[in-house]
């Protein structure tokens, strides 16, 4: 999920120098900056991937978005787990407080359930498609094993500790969310990017992963306001902010887990294309603004391509179609 302003833009040339710089990870991790070209990883078995279609809508194309032949991820649901890392009993959004909303967003009585999340369903693979539906299922906390500065690297050390120790389960269905208190620096996050998703062989498995730092580390950045639907003060962003860009990775990783599948010829994945558009907003009793309710919780979270009607970035499957 790339940051919205347009000072941050300027720096993706300098990202591009840094990746081109760093090793081969890197670039799979960014997926806005993989070149399309690595991406399209043939099947390796002969199957005509454009026009296998055996589950009627499940590979349908011209709609602005195209299938690459890798996978989707099929879970109904998909099962998410977090690994809470730094400081979660701090100030701000960096508290338990924080934690129980996201857990309860990414819940199947919640985003999981919800109409929202149903535009997923428009996206599939050769033997299927994706259910709509995701669930919070575990999380384990780490308070600093690879301290406050990370790179890429330490994010695959933390989580590989975790599924080696048996602290959760290696899951090769589901996504891990790698989320960080404000405090934490990670390579990019801020600057070029308010979150990202990637995978990677651990523990012996693909394992889905994403970042998603606490977004009070740059609420002109990341935030679409600084003050959201939940804040417990004004100001205090951070977990709207990560909401956001938890329906934006998430969306992502279970269209795109190994990132050969849904991306369209510029490498926008599902997301991408509807990054930090929202639509229609009303007003929160605070002041915020919001446009989706579910779960108990308004929400301010961005619009999600729909692979069907011709494409369009909308709130609801089936809904109108926004173009901010
Ligand atoms: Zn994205």
């Amino acid at each position: 999920m790339k940051a919205p302003l347009g000072k941050i833009r300027f720096s993706l040339a300098l990202l591009f120098i840094l990746l081109a710089a760093n090793f081969v990870m890197a670039q799979s991790v960014l997926h806005p900056s993989v070149p399309s070209g690595d991406r399209m990883v043939p099947n390796g078995d002969g199957t005509a991937t454009a026009t296998a279609a055996p589950t009627g809508q499940s590979v349908t194309t011209g709609n602005g978005i195209n299938y690459n032949g890798g996978p989707v991820l099929k879970g109904s649901p998909v099962p998410i787990y977090i690994i809470w890392y730094g400081n979660w009993s701090g100030t701000g959004s960096n508290t338990a407080a924080t934690q129980t909303l996201l857990q309860g967003f990414l819940s199947s009585t919640s985003l999981g359930g919800s109409n929202y999340e149903a535009i997923n369903t428009l996206y599939g693979d050769t033997t299927g498609n994706v259910s709509g539906h995701l669930n919070f299922v575990q999380a384990v906390s780490d308070t600093g094993s690879q301290g406050t500065r990370l790179r890429n690297s330490s994010i695959t050390a933390a989580i590989s500790a975790q599924l080696t120790a048996g602290h959760l389960p290696t899951d090769p269905n589901g996504i891990y969310i790698f989320a960080t208190s404000s405090n934490v620096k990670e390579s990019g996050f801020c600057t070029q990017f308010c979150g990202f998703h990637t995978h990677q062989t651990i523990n012996g498995a693909d394992i889905k992963w994403a970042f998603i730092g606490n977004t009070d580390q740059c609420p002109s950045g990341c935030e679409i306001q600084a003050t959201g639907p939940n804040s417990p003060a004004t100001g205090v962003g951070g977990a709207d902010g990560m909401a956001n860009v938890m329906t934006h990775e998430t969306e992502e990783a279970i269209t795109d887990p190994d990132l050969n599948a849904w991306f369209d010829s510029s490498g926008n994945e599902d997301a991408d294309k509807c990054n930090f558009k929202f639509g229609p907003t009303q007003i929160a009793p605070n002041g915020s603004k919001f446009n989706q309710t579910f779960g108990g919780h308004n929400w301010m979270i961005q619009l999600e391509w729909e692979n069907s009607r011709g494409g369009g970035c909308d709130q609801v499957l089936g809904g109108a179609f926004f173009t901010s």
